[in-house]
């Protein structure tokens, strides 16, 4: 948005890969995503964005119904009246990360490039990173608040209420362990089941169909919740749970794969007691510059809507560039620079 408002931008991400916490494996011409899934209507800004950007959706899966785990086994509910209708990104919900990326001009981005210090003075900013100093006019953390504090030495101090504010802000689905398990074909379908399954007895306790379009790449998934300390979740006992739930066809994927987004070092703030304050998320705070107006807080964790979705990571970096544009208006004009 910044680069196509004529601004000299300057993109610095830590991972060798764009995207955060949106990542899809290919499969084929279709991918399984490992980060976020759906996308829902009403959230404008993603389907703009898909739109504009001719990126394939489809909707998710609920021609069935639902199976719930209890002591003396699954039962069936009739129809899926629990998961909302909701899209999904036929290559992936990384794929509007990669449209994202080729909108930007040459040498914007750089990858590998984790900020390791931000610090405000004289007339502008001054970002540390592994390649170097950057100068820049503006910044904006695109960075969820807690591991932002958690990572980066920000100088002078950030103001007080806003640095407790940010290391009480929960990130989004950090401690989630997603688990992605593909088959030769959507056999639970076949039985009339959505692939939709809440189990309180194994790892997993939320499944869902997460299928490409027409049923290919075939597979489920399940969020599994890993306490900090406890053992890893084992192949096997998702199988186990899998075949007691959808019966022995379960038994026999082509592929598991076990995300655990706790262990992201440039998602989850390691060691940082967890927050459940998500009352926190989009609080006005997020929405005032500091160090003289040229910092800015994008993510999804401070937007005032959609907070937790990609939608609200959309909504947050719009108030951040609509705030740099502003200043930009006000002040000389010159290089501003993201995160
Ligand atoms: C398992 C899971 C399931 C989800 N399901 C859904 C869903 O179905 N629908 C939905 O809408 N949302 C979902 N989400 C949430 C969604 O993924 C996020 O809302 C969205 O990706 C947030 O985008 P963001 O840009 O705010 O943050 P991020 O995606 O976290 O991006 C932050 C970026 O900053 C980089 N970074 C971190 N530290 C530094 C540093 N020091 N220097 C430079 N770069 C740095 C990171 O590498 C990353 O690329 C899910 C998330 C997870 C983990």
């Amino acid at each position: 948005m910044l680069a196509a408002a004529g601004v000299e931008v300057l993109c610095c991400e830590a991972r060798q890969r764009t995207g955060g916490r949106l990542l899809s494996l290919p499969v084929g011409e279709g991918a399984l995503d490992l980060g976020s899934t759906w996308y829902w209507p009403g959230e404008e800004r993603v389907a703009r964005l898909v739109a504009s950007e001719g990126i394939a959706t489809f909707r998710q899966y609920r021609g069935g119904d639902v199976l719930e785990d209890r002591p003396g086994g699954p039962v069936r509910i009739p129809g899926d009246r629990i998961d909302v209708p909701a899209f999904r990104y036929a290559r992936g919900a990384q794929s509007v990360a990669h449209a994202l990326a080729a909108l930007l001009p040459p040498h914007v981005l750089h990858l590998d490039t984790p900020v390791v210090a931000v610090e405000s003075g004289g007339d502008g900013m001054t970002l540390t990173t592994q390649g170097g100093p950057v100068r820049a006019d503006q910044v904006v953390v695109a960075v969820p608040p807690a591991l932002a504090v958690a990572t980066i030495a920000f100088t002078p101090g950030l103001p007080e209420r806003l640095d407790r504010l940010a290391r009480l802000t929960p990130v989004w689905m950090a401690e989630t362990t997603k688990v992605v398990v593909r088959y030769p074909h959507p056999f639970w379908r076949d039985e009339g089941l959505s692939g939709t399954a809440f189990s309180l007895d194994g790892p997993l306790r939320e499944i869902h169909d997460l299928s490409g379009p027409a049923g290919r790449p075939a597979a489920l998934f399940g969020f599994a919740r890993r306490p900090q300390g406890s053992p890893p979740i084992h192949d096997r006992r998702v199988t186990e749970q899998l075949i007691r739930l959808y019966g022995p066809a379960a038994g026999d994927p082509l592929q598991l794969v076990i995300h655990d987004w706790a262990l992201e070092r440039y998602t989850s703030p390691v060691g940082t007691p967890t927050s459940d304050a998500y009352q926190l998320f989009g609080h006005p705070l997020y929405a005032e510059p500091v160090f003289e107006g040229r910092l800015h807080w994008a993510s999804t964790e401070t937007a005032h809507e959609a907070a937790g979705h990609v939608e609200g990571a959309l909504a947050g970096a719009e108030r951040a560039v609509a705030a740099v544009l502003d200043r930009r208006l006000r002040h000389r004009a010159s290089p501003a620079s993201a995160t």
